[in-house]
């Protein structure tokens, strides 16, 4: 058919030879999927990722991404999500509606805390709050109508390791699915199936960017119908990634491990150093005897990464520890963690949790890529302005 100059800016005559093949997997961007023909429109499942149907519901570039992601966790399925956040809310209204209830750990991340107390005051979901360090005693709060139990290991502020399979034990005694938010090991340090858990999130903002450029989550699971549950949930929400944020994550998965182990490296020696001045009363990494649950940790884990706590000594008011954390110069103040830089988060830790018991101003250090004696000297001279 002839063209016009217009239409011909749209519709090329041209098709690249096939053949080509290189490392880097391709990076499809679509909105719309084409079909080839009305009868293969109309055969298209969105469900089993067997084949095309819109941008929303996956292309090559994010099945590559989830595939490579279920791997690392020994799972089976994976949902990509826009951020670690909304992988959370995708986990929330796929098991939870009207008159259910939800088990909270009480140092879970905050978002969470605060999603719960969405659906508890507007869905009509209950959500409670449990002690991390509960353990088998969480079969005592499991209820007839609770449909979900959260994990997170460790808290990612006051970093309490929990017995996470004690808790997974119980749950699965009861039939209640257990969902892990497994960010802070990346799935490098722990396995979360390996411990019980029957849902595993990561937010992909941290580690397995690498880059703290860009925003993502994912949710992994090995059981069929878990994932088609979490799938109903993840269509009706919409939640799609960009190509383009989706290949980042996949362009930094090479070298995760070998990162992860350079922050937990560094982040134990900087620690260490810590732990051995007068300013600090506490060192909360998992690592760390000081730590709740450092026998858990040791029994379950496989390293532990660049994030970790200290408590300051009592003596130190919340305004001179801020004057430390202004001071740094290689820390940048700011939330998250997993890229190069590192970074540095006073909290009020009182406001967040209920049941803290702890003295002291509690300050959350993540170890990026630095210099771990540059790190150190920066922190060094900090301490000189409290
Ligand atoms: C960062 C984080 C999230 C949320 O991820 P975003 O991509 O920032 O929404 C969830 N859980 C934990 C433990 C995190 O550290």
């Amino acid at each position: 058919m002839k063209k016009t100059v217009q239409t011909s800016l749209i519709h090329s005559d041209y098709e690249a030879p096939g053949g080509f093949d290189a490392f880097p997997p391709g990076t499809h961007r679509a909105s719309t999927v084409l079909f080839e023909n009305v009868a293969a429109m109309r055969s298209m499942q969105w469900k089993d990722k067997s084949a095309y149907t819109y941008g929303l519901h996956g292309t090559p570039t994010t099945f590559t991404l989830e595939a490579r992601l279920a791997a690392i966790e020994g799972g089976a399925h994976c949902l990509l999500a826009p951020s670690g956040l909304s992988a959370i809310a995708m986990i929330n209204f796929a098991f939870l509606k009207s008159g259910d209830d939800v088990l909270l750990p009480e140092n879970v991340y905050n978002p969470n805390r605060e999603l719960g107390r969405w659906l508890a005051q507007d869905f009509g979901v209950s959500a409670r709050f449990y002690d991390p360090m509960i353990g088998s005693g969480i079969a005592e709060l499991i209820q007839p109508n609770t449909k979900l139990v959260w994990t997170e290991a460790p808290g990612s502020v006051s970093m309490e390791v929990p017995d996470l399979p004690a808790i997974c034990r119980a749950a699965k005694e009861k039939g209640v699915p257990v969902a892990l938010d497994n960010t802070w090991s990346a799935g490098l340090a722990l396995r979360g199936f390996d411990v019980g858990a029957d849902i595993v999130m990561h937010a992909l903002t941290k580690y397995q960017s690498g880059g703290a450029d860009l925003l993502m989550g994912a949710v992994i699971t090995r059981d069929k119908a878990l994932n088609e549950q979490l799938a109903q949930a993840h269509m009706r929400l919409g939640l799609g990634v960009g190509a383009d944020d989706a290949y980042l994550v996949m362009r930094g998965l090479p070298t995760m491990k070998l990162r992860f182990e350079a922050h937990d490296a560094s982040a134990r020696q900087v620690a260490a150093w810590l732990k051995a001045r007068p300013e600090i009363a506490k060192v909360l990494h998992p690592a760390f005897e000081d730590c709740p649950g450092h026998t858990n940790w040791k029994r379950d884990f496989h390293g532990a990464g660049g994030l970790f706590s200290v408590l300051f000594d009592a003596r130190y008011s919340e305004e001179q520890v801020d004057r430390f954390v202004d001071a740094l110069t290689l820390f940048g103040i700011g939330y998250s963690w997993g890229g190069p830089n590192s970074l540095v988060m006073p909290y009020r830790i009182r406001a967040i949790r209920t049941a803290w018991r702890e003295e002291g101003v509690l300050v959350r250090f993540n170890v990026g890529l630095e210099d771990t004696a540059d790190l150190i000297a920066d922190i060094e001279q900090a301490l000189t302005q409290l």
